[in-house]
């Protein structure tokens, strides 16, 4: 009789285990931070904002703090792109980014990734960012840029004692990841919601010209009907190598989407970049979003005392914001289109195509 409450005990034990277990299986997110990440116990899950768009969650555990993204929607391919991308730039031990953990499927659908968790310091906490384009009519556009144009001011100022050091350790990522494969990545990412092609090309012209331009301007054409900007756009392609005169190059580790939305400081002031669509390009396309970056004159000095500014750089600017503006376009309708349009018609009138 004396057995009974022990084993009793022991059952209760037993039961509790299981079901423990049964609810890890249930969630993969727990299952991993209380196995492979070391936690004995989560004490807490808090959500943050910010993002354009995967949920996010602070779960803070015995064992520090873990950064988690959810979308219900899709599947797993898009967290694998984003850690390959952060893991890459991990690697160039150069500018600060999170360390990715662990990318897997939901159980109910949709999908996860485990990274490390940052502590943002002051830049970050006060900072105002505004969304892509929090505005989806067409005459709401122009307040779209005023804005973005107006935040990246206040965003420089607050920043502006990182801006030199973000241009020379970007420039420092950009130089110590080339590529032996040419220009492309390992998987394909996204763009914002995008699909970005990465099939590895070796000639840098071929790869920004097919993949990246041409790629956007069939889905104007698909989404759009729009055959003005498509042929235009093609007529530009065609006639893109003066712009490329004199300019040797290379490879580089791109963070693929640098934005002051996706740049931050740590608590020691270091810089940080987050949510990246990396691929190894010529490092001018990632100045691409600067419309939306802020990045000042300090920025550039610093960034060009370790990789020296090439030959027509001014000249390939608008290029590579093209790629950018046209995504918008993808993204968010016709509101984009003039933009894109006059930086298509400003080349063709300057190279008399
Ligand atoms: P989305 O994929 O939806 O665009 P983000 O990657 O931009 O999401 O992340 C959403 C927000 O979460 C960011 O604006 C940032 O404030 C915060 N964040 C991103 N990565 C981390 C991290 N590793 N640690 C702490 N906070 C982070």
């Amino acid at each position: 009789a004396s057995l009974l409450p022990r084993r009793s005990a022991c059952l209760r034990r037993a039961a509790s285990k299981l079901s423990v277990v049964a609810a890890m299986g249930d969630d993969p997110i727990k299952e991993w931070i209380l196995t492979e990440g070391k936690a004995t116990k989560i004490t807490g899950t808090s959500s943050i904002g910010g993002g354009c768009i995967n949920a996010a969650q602070r779960y803070e555990t015995d064992a520090g703090s873990f950064f988690v993204k959810t979308n219900r929607r899709i599947g797993p391919a898009m967290f694998e792109g984003e850690a390959l991308g952060l893991k890459a730039m991990y690697d160039t031990k150069s500018i600060r980014v999170p360390l990715p953990y662990k990318v897997g499927s939901l159980p109910s659908g949709g999908s996860f990734i485990i990274m490390e968790f940052i502590q943002f310091g002051r830049s970050r906490g006060d900072q105002v960012t505004l969304s892509r384009n929090p505005f989806h009519t067409k005459k709401k556009v122009t307040l779209h840029f005023i804005l973005q144009a107006f935040i990246s001011i206040l965003y420089l100022e607050q920043i502006g004692h990182c801006q030199s050091a973000l241009g020379r350790k970007l420039a420092e990522m950009h130089k110590a990841a080339k590529s032996d494969k040419g220009y492309g990545f390992y998987v394909e990412n996204t763009i914002g919601s995008t699909p970005q092609i990465n099939t590895w090309t070796a000639d840098w012209i071929e790869f920004y010209s097919k993949h990246r331009l041409g790629y956007q301007l069939e889905l104007i054409s698909q989404r759009f009907g729009d055959s003005a900007i498509y042929e235009k756009g093609q007529q530009l392609i065609e006639n893109i190598q003066p712009l490329f005169d004199g300019a040797v190059i290379e490879p580089c580790l791109l963070h693929g989407d640098l934005w002051s939305g996706n740049i931050s400081s740590d608590t020691n002031g270091d810089p940080v970049i987050l949510d990246p669509a990396c691929y190894y390009g010529h490092n001018e396309a990632e100045f691409g979003m600067s419309w939306c970056a802020g990045f000042g004159g300090a920025f550039y000095n610093s960034y060009f005392e370790v990789m020296p500014k090439q030959p027509g750089f001014e000249k390939r600017r608008d290029l590579y914001l093209l790629y950018h503006y046209l995504n918008h376009y993808n993204l968010f309708g016709s509101g984009y289109r003039s933009s894109a349009m006059s930086i298509i018609e400003d080349y063709l009138r300057m190279l008399k195509a």
